[in-house]
């Protein structure tokens, strides 16, 4: 497994409010090199398959709803130590806890609404790119 890489997307919101281009402009300012990249629309069953892992939470209908809403920009990112540079890079999942300057405290509405997703470890990073992503979608 590489332990190079992260998987991110830039949530509905961020695609409504047309984010796109400023999210990844400080991506790569940031270091992280662009090796997928695409707009796409998650169907109900993706949804609950990718947060399969919060089926059980409160939030999950919610969450499911809200990642359905509209597309997302799905992308896989490359740089030493991706994972947990990119998550330092976002910020907390409540951007009211987010530090000054992260993605989610710029671009985040809400702990529901926040923006863009990182993955949490390098485990789930491989899952999630392989979710979004064909081999030959991968640079
Ligand atoms: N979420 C929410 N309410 C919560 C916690 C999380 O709506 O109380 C949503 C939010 O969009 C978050 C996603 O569920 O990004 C996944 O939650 P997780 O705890 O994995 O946060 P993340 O890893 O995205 O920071
Ligand atoms: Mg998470």
């Amino acid at each position: 497994m590489r332990t190079d890489r992260t998987f991110t997307m830039l949530k509905p919101d961020s695609v409504e409010k047309g984010h796109i281009g400023a999210i990844l402009e400080k991506i790569n300012a940031s270091g992280f090199r662009i090796v997928a990249l695409k707009l796409t629309h998650m169907t109900t069953q993706d949804a609950q398959a990718f947060y399969a892992v919060h089926s059980e939470r409160p939030f999950y209908g919610e969450l499911v709803e809200y990642m359905t809403r509209g597309p997302i920009v799905a992308a896989i990112l490359e740089k030493e130590n991706a994972v947990e540079d990119f998550r330092t890079l976002i910020g907390a999942t409540n951007p009211a806890d987010a530090a000054e300057g992260t993605i989610r405290k710029l671009y985040a509405a809400s702990i529901g609404e926040n923006a863009v997703h990182g993955s949490d470890s390098d485990e789930n990073a491989a899952i999630e790119g392989a979710f979004h992503f064909a081999g030959r979608e991968m640079f």
